[in-house]
């Protein structure tokens, strides 16, 4: 099995208005189904069947998918760094 590590790959960490946290990539939002998960996914993924994921391990990116069938979703991102989805 071949393990791809891309590098470069930015990220942003923020909190959602559940109290959790969302990943920010280029505009896209991903979130992970439980705290302890590596696998973080497209916030779209069931509303538009998205593919995208992220895998993070030791904070850096390891493996990832980015392509979206869909546009960036609008966000409006609050003083606290708190991420509101328009
Ligand atoms: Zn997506």
């Amino acid at each position: 099995m071949t393990i791809n590590i891309p590098d470069g790959v930015a990220y942003e960490l923020v909190d959602s208005l559940r109290g959790g946290h969302l990943l920010l990539i280029q505009d896209y939002t991903f979130s992970r189904t439980n705290r302890s998960s590596r696998l973080w996914f497209c916030s779209s993924k069931l509303s538009s069947q998205c593919k995208a994921k992220v895998k993070l391990s030791n904070d850096k990116v390891v493996s990832h998918n980015l392509e979206h069938n869909h546009p960036p979703p609008r966000y409006f991102k609050t003083r606290e760094g708190t991420l509101v989805k328009l």
